[in-house]
């Protein structure tokens, strides 16, 4: 039976992951140090012997007998990614370092969910994956973006020098159910302001892009990038190329979630992108894969998450 490892593997994404792995029939060790992850997040699959949880930072070596590692460990929102921008930097380094050397040392294989943000604030447009990035070195995003893109020169570095098995796989904007009501990227801002009947925070005049993804489409990419066997290691675009502004995006979520918000403009932080949106026409042609849920599907998958979290929190409350 297959060992999987999975570092960050208590957060949004990670918990999205577990689940389909375990779903399959493997085994599923998941760890996290819980900044951003949480453990209601794979409450629901402790009870399973196919599932072990562990505690641990990724900036730490680990050593366990698995057959492959996805390396997910790293906060994704801009908010708690520059919350302590050098450990962001460790994590990613640190991270990359550690997955990578586990899978040398035991032949695993090495799986890194790398970032649209390795193209920084683009100058081409959509982004293929033959685009080198314009990103700024020592910016407020930079921690992030740097420390990802570091982390891929690793994970091919170490499949060039010491042959380890790598997948590379670029994340372009994802949402989805699990996601932190104080997460602070633009989804559940948007969804969670609506309910609350709050203001609306666009930042700058919402002019900018931004390609959203549905998770469950995200980790079936996932899982034909790790399953496949035909020489192909990455990099890969994989997000969903259905552009939106940030207003346009705003404005579907009032509409969907019948809100009587109103949209305010905030200062927009410094080297937001302008524009992203991927090109997956390698994921189409190595993978067979494409996304399958506009963004006004996943949004009403997405609504009564956060409609049953509020309200669970205002009983509470
Ligand atoms: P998330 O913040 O929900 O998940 C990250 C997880 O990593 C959390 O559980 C967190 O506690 C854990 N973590 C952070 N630092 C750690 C450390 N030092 N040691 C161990 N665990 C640590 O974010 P997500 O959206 O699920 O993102 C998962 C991965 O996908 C991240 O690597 C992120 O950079 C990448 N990604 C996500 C998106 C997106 O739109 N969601 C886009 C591009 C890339
Ligand atoms: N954004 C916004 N209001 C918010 C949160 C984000 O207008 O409350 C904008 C942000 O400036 C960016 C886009 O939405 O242009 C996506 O932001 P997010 O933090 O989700 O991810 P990014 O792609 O910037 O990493």
């Amino acid at each position: 039976m297959t060992i999987n490892l999975i570092t960050g593997g208590a957060g949004f994404i990670g918990s999205h992951l577990c689940e389909r792995l375990l779903g399959a029939g493997e085994e599923v060790l998941c760890m996290d140090n819980f900044f951003t992850g949480r453990k209601d997040n794979i409450r629901h699959l402790l009870g399973d012997s196919n599932f072990e949880l562990v505690r641990h930072d990724v900036i730490h070596p680990f050593f366990m007998e698995v057959d492959r590692i996805w390396n997910l460990a790293c906060p994704a929102s801009p908010v708690h990614y520059q919350y302590n921008p050098v450990k962001t930097v460790k994590t990613n380094v640190m991270g990359a370092l550690n997955t990578l050397g586990l899978a040398k040392r035991v032949g695993a294989r090495a799986f890194q969910a790398s970032t649209s943000e390795v193209y920084g604030n683009p100058l081409e447009h959509p982004q293929t994956e033959a685009y080198w990035g314009n990103v700024n070195t020592v910016g407020l995003r930079s921690c992030y973006d740097e420390g990802k893109r570091v982390a891929e020169t690793l994970f091919f570095d170490y499949h060039r020098q010491n042959g380890v098995d790598i997948r590379v796989v670029r994340i372009f904007n994802t949402y989805g159910p699990r996601m932190l009501v104080n997460d602070g990227r633009v989804v559940s801002n948007f969804i969670v302001q609506a309910l609350r009947g709050e203001p609306i925070t666009i930042y700058g005049d919402g002019s900018q892009t931004r390609s959203f993804c549905f998770v469950d489409d995200l980790v079936e990419g996932f899982v034909r990038m790790m399953d496949n066997e035909s020489g192909f290691i990455g990099p890969v675009n994989l997000g969903n190329p259905g552009e939106f502004t940030i207003r346009q995006l705003a404005e579907l979520v009032i509409s969907q979630t019948g809100s009587k918000s109103k949209l305010i403009e905030n200062p927009l932080p410094p080297d937001d992108p302008v524009r992203r949106q991927p090109d997956i026409s390698v994921a189409t042609e190595k993978l067979g894969w494409k996304p399958t849920i506009a963004l006004e599907q996943g949004l009403a998958r997405t609504i009564p998450y956060f409609d049953e979290l509020l309200s669970r929190g205002k009983s509470a409350g």
